[in-house]
């Protein structure tokens, strides 16, 4: 595979659950850093709780580690002004590299206050966050499709649009099968979506995750996968090694098959996500 062709590494982290615990993921970024991402991107709190977290967070990866960091921002619940103060909190660190999320409609949002929200979709939150003219954008896409849409077919427009707006590369929702990918991938080709896209792949370390994390995003389990809970799923340490080699597997596969970036849901844990990055032949 030529330099050009090369499929992009990257990380996802979040921020820390508690406010003084900033030193537990600066130590994680430290770690991660060693194995040479193009970019490390942090999450946002749904609502745009814990934003300011965020900011701290990007702020450590790109001047500490030199790393690109790309900031999460959700809109669903927000005023233009909410959005206005992270993006100038954004800017005063130097971080200007955003995932526009429209995220999940909060528990406690009524039927009208989500109609009448004043970003309906993660395109309109790129087209007002344009403005800042030095801005960069990445969006999210569903292999499987979001939950929302009623067709995949549906799905892929409306991610089209949010190209059209400005998403200059697209991140993936978790996936399991790589056959859906690919298949999503040629779908997006088809429907003139050229922008590089990056496979996100999820190592499952233990059987609870597979009741929570999975569970909550709404990817499909292939057999292989529930084949391996069933067999390892009561011995932490086995169910781990299986995790962590099933996604090995997936993103070799994905690197094989030319994939433009591939990046791993690092869950925080540094120590799975360099087992699997030493695993890997790029
Ligand atoms: P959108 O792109 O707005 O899409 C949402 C739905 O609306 C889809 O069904 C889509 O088909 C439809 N749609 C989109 N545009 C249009 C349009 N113009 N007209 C009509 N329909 C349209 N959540 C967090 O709270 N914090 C995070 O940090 C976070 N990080 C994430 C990272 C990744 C890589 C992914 C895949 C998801 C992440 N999420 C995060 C979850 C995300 O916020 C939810 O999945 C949310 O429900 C949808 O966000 P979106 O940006 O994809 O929405």
């Amino acid at each position: 595979m030529s330099e050009q062709n090369k499929t992009v590494l990257s990380f996802e982290i979040f921020p820390p659950k508690k406010d003084d615990d900033f030193d537990g993921v600066f130590s994680v970024c430290d770690k991660l850093a060693e194995l040479h991402p193009a970019f490390i991107s942090c999450t946002y709190g749904a609502g745009g709780s814990r934003s300011k977290k965020t900011v701290e967070v990007t702020d450590y990866i790109q001047n500490k580690l030199g790393i690109e960091a790309i900031a999460h921002m959700t809109c669903v619940g927000n005023k233009k002004e909410d959005i206005d103060a992270v993006a100038s909190e954004l800017k005063k660190v130097g971080v200007t590299h955003v995932l526009a999320l429209r995220g999940d409609r909060p528990k406690d949002m009524s039927d009208e206050q989500f109609e009448s929200r004043e970003f309906a979709h993660a395109s309109d939150l790129i087209t007002y966050l344009k403005k800042n003219d030095d801005f960069k954008f990445a969006g999210a896409c569903y292999p499987e499709k979001h939950p929302e849409a009623m067709s995949k077919r549906g799905d892929i427009a409306n991610l089209k649009r949010k190209v059209e707006c400005g998403a200059s590369h697209l991140i993936s929702q978790l996936f399991m099968d790589n056959d859906v990918y690919y298949e999503f991938q040629e779908q997006c080709l088809a429907s003139g979506i050229t922008v590089p896209i990056h496979a996100g792949i999820m190592p499952i370390t233990s059987a609870k995750m597979v009741s929570t994390t999975i569970a909550m995003s709404g990817t499909s389990i292939p057999k292989a996968f529930s084949d391996l809970v069933v067999k390892y799923g009561d011995n932490n340490d086995d169910m781990r090694k299986a995790g962590v080699d099933y996604a090995i597997r997936q993103l070799q596969d994905l690197i094989d098959n030319g994939a433009d970036g591939i990046h791993i849901y690092s869950m925080n844990k540094p120590k799975a996500t360099k087992e699997i990055v030493d695993a890997l032949r790029f």
